[in-house]
């Protein structure tokens, strides 16, 4: 009995104080599976959580869960779920629908308000060992993608779901802010979707070196350039003004060089969340008719990320630089909020120990 009710969870209570605790073993309800949770990486909104208690208007107002870049294996299941069985591997699509609403018939159901989702505000995540999430947002894994790939299909999702509103394709010239994890995965997609070159810029070397090592054609340190500096640097590399701009830092100035950097009649695709009141060049970005598209998570990609992946031909894998069991998640956190690495993940399955 004992070990049943082992279900050791990283939870956050407000700002600045965040505890593993023992919660006890949910039932999964008619549409419902039971995971025993395997992978779970940390992404900057959990750590802005359990820093601040809050980002914008998701505040915590009691205890939550964190976690929501997750896989594990499906141990019970509902009594009206027909397509997944005990022992199948699965991928957890973290934003799930509360209700059919226009958002949700119209494909776009990341938008709807009522949207549950993982470790947003009053939602539990995933980062424990036993988690019960609805049926239809687990995405059955094939043989070959591991339970780290399964994890890392929620920051790729961004990833696509991002080049796919910046409507990259063949032979697209692509600017990338930011070589952070999210940047990265939007350089990887970027460029299987045809870019025939992908700048990315950074302010550290460290994460530029490894946005040349996935893939990116040129790298840019930013330092202290105006960003219509910057801009020039880009067109200059380019040998003229990319297509598409995908700001993945939230900083005011990197906005502010996407729509200059970015050529007439192109797009930016605005990935990154920092201030919520930005100074941005709007009449340049309208008198060239430059676009500017807002991305809100993901909709509609793990089926097409889990093919890709499995695929073997786009290679998440390299993003992982740090791995920590459950018991260490607070070393976890800190290791992500000091900055190192690039993606941390946690082991939550005490029988697949690191
Ligand atoms: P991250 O903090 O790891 O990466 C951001 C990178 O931007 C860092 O490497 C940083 O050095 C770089 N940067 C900061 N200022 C810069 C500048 N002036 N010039 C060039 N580079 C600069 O974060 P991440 O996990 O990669 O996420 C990126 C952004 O995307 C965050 O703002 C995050 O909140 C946001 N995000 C949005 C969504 C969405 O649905 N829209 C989903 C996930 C993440
Ligand atoms: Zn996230």
């Amino acid at each position: 009995m004992a070990a049943a009710e082992d279900n050791l969870s990283l939870v956050v209570h407000g700002a600045g104080v965040i505890r593993l605790e023992n919660r006890s073993v949910p039932e999964p309800g008619r549409n419902e599976v039971l995971i025993k949770m395997h992978s779970v990486g940390i992404c900057g909104s959990d750590v802005h959580f359990w820093q601040h208690g809050r980002i914008g208007d998701f505040v915590l107002r009691k205890p939550m869960v964190s976690g929501h870049e997750a896989s594990g294996a499906v141990i019970k299941v509902g009594s009206d779920v027909t397509h997944l069985r005990t022992g199948d591997r699965v991928a957890i699509e973290p934003g799930v629908p509360r209700e059919n609403d226009n958002f949700c018939k119209t494909g776009r159901y990341n938008l709807s308000p009522t949207i549950f989702f993982c470790s947003a505000p009053p939602d539990d995540g995933c980062l424990c060992r036993y988690y019960v999430h609805k049926a239809n947002f687990c995405h059955k894994l094939p043989e070959g993608v591991s339970y780290e790939e399964a994890a890392l299909i929620e920051p790729l999702s961004v990833g696509i779901h991002a080049c796919r509103r910046a409507g990259v394709t063949l032979g697209s010239n692509v600017l990338i802010c930011g070589a952070g994890p999210i940047g990265l995965l939007c350089l990887l997609v970027a460029k299987f979707m045809g870019a025939a070159q992908v700048l990315i810029t950074d302010l550290y070397p460290e994460r530029l070196l490894a946005a040349k090592e996935m893939g990116a054609d040129i790298t840019v340190q930013a330092k202290r350039e105006t960003p219509q500096e910057m801009a020039d640097i880009v067109s200059g590399h380019l040998s003229g003004m990319p297509d598409i701009t995908i700001e993945c830092t939230g900083a005011e100035a990197c906005i502010q060089t996407a729509i200059y950097a970015t050529r007439s009649g192109g797009t930016v695709a605005l990935v990154g969340l920092g201030s919520p009141m930005v100074n941005i060049p709007i009449v340049n970005a309208s008198s060239r008719e430059v676009d500017i598209k807002g991305i809100f998570r993901y909709c509609n990609t793990w089926p097409v990320a889990i093919s890709l992946v499995a695929s073997g031909r786009l290679n998440v894998r390299s993003l992982v630089t740090h791995r920590f069991s459950l018991e260490d998640s607070l070393q976890a956190f800190e290791t992500t909020h000091q900055g190192h690495g690039i993606k941390v993940m946690i082991r939550c399955d005490k029988d697949d120990p690191l």
